[in-house]
């Protein structure tokens, strides 16, 4: 059977006391009284009055109970939303006595998040979870008068590990089993303060950098307006940053706009331009040179938002560069000139030498013939005719050697190409060479290349190779061995010639190939020091090269390389 409310048995009970009380009452009196006195009419009244009033007391503590029921129902239903929320809250919540400031009650996250378990925590104070030097400002801060809800800010907290983390902490006043407490929601900030100081101390040190920068930096929009520029900017150029910011750069001149305009397109296209050299005019109308490299900087989404610029004078530099250019000129001119006089002392000397010395034999040879001809026996005079045969002969090789060598340095020496028997070339050579030799030399010859047949200047070549023979049994005594020798690998062609002579001064070595140039330890070996110049042109003009290895005393070793590639 369900239970009667409690305003019906109130109400009940008062309807049965009233009516018990109105009958015993009637009922006493009608005991002692005359009968008559107490009319049923009267019983009747007091009994309707009693039923009146327990209804009217029912409705009103129905009410009344009513509205009891419904707050206390709504109180149930709150804590229990209230601890719903509490322990499955995802930030650390706990409630403390502010009185003892102990922990009343802390919910999961913060029992997951601070390290310590639930009876740990309940065993701690709020003042226990903070680094100690921090705890002065705590007490300070509870001391004051507090608002229902308080948002403390930033505070921190030490986890059971020791880690110290940053929390913002909002507060509710409450009142828990009886005593003042607060309600706290701890929220854990570490990484976005650790983010915000990383990006503050990243931002501080490039302020820095762009403060103390040697190097004008400016940041432009993408419209070429100026948005920062830096100190050193302000030095180079002569105007301030508060006049150039939001403005197109003063400082390029007219005719370099639409070249600035460029700039900026480019770095817009993320392309990383360096060093480019332009000119810039200063706010005293001077005009400087300056050296700009770009780069984009891009926003959040990757899109190109602005472009910096970093830009140094490099006036001075340039200044000095074509001072240096202007030097080296005239340093080459220099040198060139006492090249050139050197060159003409040799030649002169030359000359003075080797024209004079058979000049002089051909003109007493002739005057001897003139004056004495019937005198003479026939085999002096062919003794004289030879000797104005031979002179002559030299004279004229001297003078096509020096015709040859100033011919190819006016107009480039000719060159014609034709395929050539290498082997053949140094037979008739070493042949030649023989003859001229008269067994006072031996000259041998070793082939060792298979392919023999390259494109070249036969002339040339012959004349070189001709050159490297006589020259070998110039400068080295009768008797002695002049080997030649021709091979080949894999890229080159290689003709030696290699003798038992004087030997050249390593000191001369470097020279040797200069026209007129001859080694100190020539002495009365004539010579006009054209050979070898022409020779090195020939071999040059085949893209190969002339090499020259030698020991005095003991010997030189001329080597013509030449390029496979001539090979047909
Ligand atoms: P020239 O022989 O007419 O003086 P070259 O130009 O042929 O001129 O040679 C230049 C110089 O190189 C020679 O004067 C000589 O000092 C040196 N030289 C050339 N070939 C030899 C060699 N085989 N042995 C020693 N010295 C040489």
């Amino acid at each position: 059977m369900p239970r009667m409310r409690l305003e019906l048995r109130l109400s009940l009970l008062y309807f049965a006391l009233a009516t018990l009380w109105i009958i015993l009452s009637d009922a006493l009196l009608a005991a002692v009284a005359v009968p008559e006195i107490v009319s049923a009419a009267q019983t009747y009244k007091g009994a309707l009055f009693v039923f009146v009033t327990s209804l009217l007391l029912f409705v009103l503590l129905s009410r009344e109970m009513g509205r009891r029921r419904k707050a206390d129902r709504a109180a149930r239903e709150g804590e229990m939303k209230f601890s719903y929320l509490f322990l499955n809250n995802p930030l650390p919540m706990w409630i403390y006595d502010l009185e003892t400031l102990a922990f009343l009650d802390v919910n999961q996250a913060a029992i997951d998040q601070y390290g310590y378990s639930r009876a740990e925590f309940l065993s701690l104070k709020i003042t226990d979870i903070r680094p100690p030097e921090d705890v002065p400002r705590l007490m300070e801060n509870l001391a004051e008068a507090r608002p229902a809800l308080q948002r403390s800010g930033l505070w921190r907290h030490r986890l059971k590990n020791g880690q110290i983390i940053y929390v913002d902490i909002v507060s509710y006043e409450v009142r828990f089993d009886g005593c003042a407490a607060a309600l706290v929601v701890a929220h854990n900030v570490t990484e976005s303060i650790r983010a915000r100081r990383d990006l503050q101390e990243s931002s501080e040190r490039l302020k820095a950098v762009f403060n103390a920068s040697p190097v004008a930096i400016f940041v432009f929009d993408t419209e070429g307006r100026i948005r920062l520029s830096n100190p050193a900017a302000e030095q180079m150029y002569g105007w301030g940053a508060a006049e150039l910011i939001g403005q197109r750069p003063p400082f390029v001149p007219p005719d370099k706009t639409t070249e600035f305009d460029a700039l900026i397109r480019r770095a817009l296209t993320d392309e990383i331009v360096t060093n480019f050299e332009t000119e810039r005019v200063r706010r005293d109308g001077e005009l400087i040179q300056v050296s700009i490299s770009t780069a984009a900087i891009h926003d959040a989404d990757s899109a190109v938002y602005e472009v910096v610029a970093v830009v140094s004078d490099i006036t001075e530099r340039k200044r000095m560069e074509a001072d240096l250019l202007e030097k080296e000129k005239l340093r080459l001119a220099l040198n060139k000139e006492v090249e050139l006089r050197n060159m003409r002392d040799r030649f002169m000397s030359m000359v003075s030498h080797e024209f004079r010395n058979p000049l002089s034999v051909i003109v007493s040879s002739g005057d001897m013939l003139e004056r004495y001809y019937p005198r003479l026996s026939e085999e002096s005079r062919s003794e004289h005719f030879a000797n104005i045969r031979t002179y002559a002969s030299r004279l004229t090789d001297m003078l096509d050697d020096i015709l040859a060598l100033l011919r190819a340095e006016s107009i480039g020496p000719e060159f014609k190409p034709t395929p050539v028997d290498l082997a053949q070339l140094c037979e008739n050579a070493v042949g030649e060479a023989r003859l001229k030799a008269q067994n006072q030399w031996q000259i041998h010859f070793a082939n060792l290349s298979g392919q023999t047949i390259i494109k070249a200047d036969e002339k040339l070549l012959r004349h070189a190779l001709n050159n490297l023979l006589s020259n070998a049994m110039k400068y080295s005594p009768p008797q002695s061995v002049v080997s030649v020798k021709l091979w080949q690998d894999d890229q080159r062609l290689h003709i030696q010639v290699a003798d038992q002579g004087i030997g050249i001064p390593p000191e001369n070595l470097k020279r040797l190939f200069e026209p007129f140039y001859r080694a100190e330890n020539v002495g009365d070996i004539p010579g006009t020091g054209l050979g070898l110049a022409i020779t090195k042109q020939a071999v040059e003009l085949h893209n190969g090269q002339l090499e020259v290895e030698s020991a005095v005393g003991l010997g030189s070793v001329f080597t013509i390389h030449l390029p496979a590639s001539l090979t047909t």
